[in-house]
């Protein structure tokens, strides 16, 4: 095969017997794909993090229903004990190789490595009947390939040369492992996360879109995806109404003047929409009139400009502070489009800010009661495989001066407070050295997500410095005014970022007060319509998301339909329920059903959502 492509292979190509293994194997799947399609064209072919990969143009396409016959032919291969035997040839002898092998892609690609790299010579592998331009390494020969260690995985389009402008190739990936142990546990693991993709998921339930018209990475929350997005915010609201935060409201444009004020513009205009010109003709010395930019606007990239100036709006003394101030603000960036992704990287997204002002006496104890926050919310969702990554300044970085801003003693007063509260508030800690923000030392709060990725989930800084550059003061109880420290904090992160972990995470079977649909009643037939009505009404008017399905279907298939939506109880009334006044309760994901009291039913309810409860909680 061409030369690999070893971006995305954490091996050492040269001792690697992993490596050695998924770069040969894709050479038997090359071979095996000119067997099953001769006069198939070969792209690059590299091992990557969990096996490999190889690129053809196809007379005729393949599918994943042509993968039995494919892996049958490799499984072949491996057991005719070809051996890989390296050759190398100075330039002209390579390219006459290569045109002998009629691959127009190889024969680019050698005239690339040659012309363009200036090398003197290329090497090729043979095994067997397949021959392929490649540096190597591989095993020694085909038998010692594991027929158990590989399975293909999937068929995708891809551009040669990542280039949208060249051909598109058929991509044909696999796994491959040492052992079939290893691969079975990785193919397990790998189709877990697949069935929990939140992209997935979302359209399965009918959470979000994306919809191009109205913009890349710009989702729109469908009803369902909105009731989980409305109870974040009211867990929120009522955590921080709790903690004495006052909520705002700010828009979500500004003049483009604050950004310039904070520093954000120039440096992050890459990051930001363009700016939007209000222009107004004005007479032009020449006689004539021209345009001239009279305002220019920009769509906030965060909230904290605003905040400032909320905090701006009136003279502040001592006795102001802490003021903490929050809102789910809503922001944009423009991230590049080949960094979007379903709801993890989007370019408008609804923050869970707030902004504290605060002395430096008080900086402490806020910082605590934000952490202890961190601790409370993450423990409603049962999420407690986190860490807190302490992102501090290095003073001895030679950019230090462009990267931080200019104060060593307020770098170490800020610093010492957040690692005395981190090491007091007993979460995991790791350490950022060199990761601060510019105005001051910043925790990122670090998830293993259940499919075992890791996500920065929220950031928080403890800043001390961007008080001073837009020169908020309050007055302190010694006449003298002085500069707030700043705690940005945003537990629950952006609506985006924390659905789709939590869809992730539930595998889309939301606990109850979370559901979009919360109960859903199925009557065993038409007769006891009534009765699930009442039932429907009784509990919507206590504010339950309830729903009757009363479509002609039989009830086995209402129940079907319900579990698809992982809607968490259904609710099953028939004859027998509506003589007793009582309903039978079937829970998502269990087998058992309960019969009870619908009074009983309603109260265990209301309890297991107004507490937020993991499950369906007892009656009390
Ligand atoms: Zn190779
Ligand atoms: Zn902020």
């Amino acid at each position: 095969m061409s030369m690999p492509d070893l971006s995305n292979d954490p091996h050492d190509p040269e001792d690697d017997r992993l490596h050695r293994i998924r770069h040969s194997l894709s050479h038997v799947l090359a071979q095996a794909v000119q067997a099953l399609r001769p006069g198939a064209k070969l792209g690059f072919g590299p091992p990557i993090a969990d096996g490999f990969y190889y690129d053809f143009i196809l007379p005729e396409p393949l599918t994943e229903e042509d993968f039995p016959a494919l892996e049958k032919k490799m499984k072949h291969i491996i057991k005719q004990n070809q051996p890989f035997e390296r050759e190398e040839l100075d330039r002209d002898a390579a390219l006459t190789r290569i045109d002998e092998m009629g691959e127009p892609y190889k024969r680019e690609y050698a005239e690339e490595l040659i012309e363009k790299k200036g090398l003197d010579g290329l090497s090729f592998y043979t095994n067997g009947p397949f021959l392929d331009m490649c540096d190597g390494p591989h095993v020694d020969s085909t038998k010692d390939l594991r027929k158990a260690g590989f399975k293909l995985r999937s068929v995708a389009g891809a551009y040669w040369r990542g280039d949208s402008d060249n051909v598109q190739m058929t991509r044909i990936y696999a796994w491959a492992f040492p052992t079939r142990v290893e691969l079975e546990a990785h193919v397990k693991a790998w189709k877990d996360a697949q069935a929990r993709d939140h992209k997935k998921l979302g359209r399965e339930l009918d959470l979000f879109v994306i919809d191009e018209k109205v913009g890349r990475g710009l989702p729109l929350w469908l009803p369902n995806g909105t009731v989980i997005r409305d109870e974040l915010e009211k867990l929120a609201r009522e955590i921080e109404f709790k903690a004495g935060y006052q909520r705002v409201s700010t828009p979500h444009l500004t003049r483009s003047e604050l950004y310039y004020e904070t520093g954000h513009l120039p440096y992050y205009t890459d990051s930001m929409y363009p700016l939007m010109e209000l222009k107004e003709s004005r007479a032009s010395e020449d006689g004539g009139t021209e345009q001239v930019v009279k305002e220019s606007y920009a769509l906030r990239p965060m909230n904290c400009p605003h905040h400032h100036r909320v905090f701006a709006a009136r003279m502040r003394s001592y006795r102001d502070l802490p003021l903490r101030l929050a809102e789910y603000g809503t922001c944009y960036r423009f991230e590049d489009s080949g960094a979007l992704s379903g709801l993890l990287r989007v370019r408008g997204m609804t923050m869970n800010d707030a902004h504290i002002y605060c002395t430096e006496d008080q900086a402490r104890a806020e910082l605590h009661a934000v952490m202890d926050i961190y601790r409370e919310v993450y423990g409603i969702f049962g999420l407690d495989d986190y860490q807190m990554r302490f992102s501090t300044w290095d003073p001895e970085d030679p950019k230090g001066k462009q990267k931080y801003i200019d104060d060593p003693e307020g770098w170490e007063t800020a610093q010492r407070i957040v690692r005395e509260v981190l090491e007091e508030s007993g979460h995991r800690i790791v350490d950022g050295r060199g990761e601060a923000a510019f105005y001051g030392p910043k925790i990122d709060v670090q998830f293993r997500t259940v499919t075992g990725r890791e996500e920065t989930v929220s950031t928080n800084q403890l800043d001390f410095g961007v008080a001073k550059r837009l020169n908020l003061v309050y007055t302190g109880a010694d006449g003298e005014e002085h500069h707030p420290y700043i705690i940005h904090r945003a537990p629950l992160s952006t609506h985006e970022r924390f659905v789709a972990f939590l869809i992730e995470h539930y595998g889309g079977a939301f606990p109850t007060w979370l559901a979009p649909v919360q109960v859903r009643v199925v009557t065993v037939s038409d007769k006891f319509a009534e009765y699930g009505r009442k039932l429907v009404d009784a509990l919507r008017g206590q504010m339950v998301r309830a729903e009757m399905d009363d479509g002609g279907e039989t009830m086995g298939k209402k129940i079907r339909t319900a579990v698809t939506r992982k809607i968490p109880n259904i609710l099953v009334v028939g004859e027998r329920e509506m003589e007793d006044g009582t309903v039978t309760l079937r829970r998502y994901g269990q087998r058992q059903q309960q019969t009870m009291p619908f009074a009983e039913f309603q109260a265990r309810l209301i309890r297991t959502i107004t507490t937020r409860a993991p499950e369906f909680l007892d009656a009390q």
